[in-house]
């Protein structure tokens, strides 16, 4: 059967995989020669910081996956810029008659790819893009009255009731590699050629790339029957610690959804739940783009918080004297990852006890987060906020010390990142203020020079927040 185009591009995203591929897939089944392309985009790493670690994961990931297709007598051209500009050229130069990707839902993504396909098609050169980062998009799953989605448990549950084989499907691109362009490997650009710096990436325990993503995978999978009941104990390995390799397409969703559907335990299914949250905010993001600069609530837009910088500074350096908040954000600022619960307490924490626009955590949360994920980003810090839909109702305002008690009993996960109280018993360690002078002494704490007094006191903070929400 003759193939539809002669000469096809794969350009690369947030997709850094050859298997369960989409457009690889459809690119491959359509062209008789393919070469995939990736770019370091201009546009988003002018604004990071030169060491930054995503970089160096994506550099790595981008790496390994070049390594496999020269492996294959293939090769991944690795271009830096505008993909406005480079991606056209490109293809141009190429003699491609078609563009393939994958479809991305963020609100500069969706602008930047209809200019591509906008140029493309001036030099007549078609643009294809699929679904793969999420099992479903846009508007495939609506309410009975054919609109989105705002409260995630009915949402979840059509979801499910959506749900085929096909949707979990794998596609299979490496089963058609004969159409792989044949080519001799350009050197690939170093970090520094980017102008960017090694990061501290490699001294995390992180492997980048598909093969660093199947290995974690293989280690939650022996322990995915213990998910629901571990999943909310930050000192305890619980979680799948995956989002990363979701974040940049190491892994692929339907891979994932689809071994908990198979596995159908109740770990897996609790699992295959918050991969369901995942979808929930890509589509929310897709239906409203303004709750990047809005709440999705609009009324709470209004809210006269004071946004007291020095308090602002002390819960991000982890110094606000509450222990489990100041040790969830030390993990964040030393290893680009925070547990969920501890992202939904330090949230809380921000804009409930301090009193600060939940946009300013937000923000800090994208600079440091290696999964930063505009989507889940956003809808995390809305719904911790009580702005954002089905979110935390105003007046349930997490207890930073309570929740130390419930999720971190022994305080072994405090004691990992605040040593300076790791001598004090479990029963003082989630607040330190509450201890007899002779207890800080026995453990060799001075409060307020090596570990900090309580920058505020949550049941005064409480009735604030109370009383600005009702405002
Ligand atoms: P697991 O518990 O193993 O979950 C598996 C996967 O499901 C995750 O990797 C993630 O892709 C998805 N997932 C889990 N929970 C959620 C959720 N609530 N919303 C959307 N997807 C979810 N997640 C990000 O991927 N990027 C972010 O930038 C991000 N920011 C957040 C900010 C706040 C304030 C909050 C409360 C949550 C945020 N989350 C974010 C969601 C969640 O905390 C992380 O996905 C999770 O902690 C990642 O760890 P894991 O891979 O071990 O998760």
């Amino acid at each position: 059967m003759s193939k539809r185009y002669r000469t096809a591009l794969v350009w690369l995203r947030r997709d850094l995989r050859l298997d369960d591929h989409a457009a690889f897939y459809h690119a491959l089944k359509q062209s008789e020669a393919v070469l995939p392309v990736f770019v370091f985009d201009a546009a988003i790493l002018d604004a990071l910081p030169r060491d930054d670690r995503r970089v160096d994961f994506i550099h790595q990931s981008v790496a390994a996956l070049k390594a496999d297709l020269n492996a294959l007598g293939g090769d991944l051209l690795v271009r830096q810029g505008l993909p406005v500009d480079e991606i056209p050229r490109l293809a141009a130069e190429l003699g491609a008659d078609a563009v393939f990707c994958n479809r991305d839902y963020e609100p500069a993504a969706r602008e930047r790819d209809a200019e591509v396909a906008r140029r493309l098609s001036e030099r007549g050169i078609a643009f294809h893009d699929s679904k793969d980062q999420v099992i479903f998009e846009t508007d495939e799953v609506l309410t009975s009255a054919g609109k989105p989605f705002s409260v995630f448990t009915p949402y979840k549950n059509a979801w499910l009731k959506k749900l085929t084989p096909f949707h979990l499907q794998a596609y299979p691109a490496r089963r058609y590699l004969d159409a792989l362009m044949p080519r001799k490997p350009e050197p690939m650009p170093s970090l520094a050629d980017i102008g960017f710096q090694t990061s501290d990436l490699s001294s995390l325990p992180i492997q980048a790339g598909a093969a660093g993503a199947e290995a974690l995978f293989a280690d939650f999978a022996g322990r995915i029957e213990r998910y629901k009941t571990q999943r909310d104990f930050p000192g305890v390995k619980g979680v799948s610690y995956l989002s990363v390799h979701l974040r940049f397409g190491t892994i692929s969703i339907r891979q994932l959804a689809a071994y908990a559907w198979h596995d159908g335990g109740e770990g897996a299914m609790t699992w295959l739940s918050e991969l369901i949250w995942r979808d929930f905010y890509q589509q929310v993001l897709w239906h409203r783009p303004d709750v990047v600069e809005r709440a999705f609530k609009p009324e709470y837009d209004a809210l006269p918080f004071p946004n007291d910088s020095e308090w602002f500074d002390a819960w991000r350096e982890g110094r606000t004297g509450y222990p489990l908040v100041d040790a969830a954000m030390r993990q964040l600022n030393r290893s680009g990852y925070m547990h969920n619960r501890l992202r939904m307490v330090a949230a809380s924490f921000l804009v409930k006890d301090l009193l600060i626009d939940w946009r300013w955590g937000e923000r800090y949360f994208a600079e440091k987060l290696l999964d930063f994920d505009l989507a889940a980003n956003n809808g995390g810090w809305q719904w911790a906020a009580s702005t954002g839909c089905d979110a935390q109702p105003y007046f349930r305002i997490f207890n930073p010390v309570s929740q130390s008690e419930k999720f971190d009993p022994d305080g072994r996960f405090i004691r990992r990142y605040v040593p300076e109280l790791a001598r004090l018993p479990d029963k003082l360690i989630h607040a330190p203020w509450l201890a007899k002078p002779e207890q800080l002494a026995d453990a060799g704490v001075r409060l307020g020079r090596d570990y900090p007094l309580p920058a505020v006191d949550h049941a005064v903070q409480r009735e604030l927040a109370l009383a600005l929400f009702k405002r």
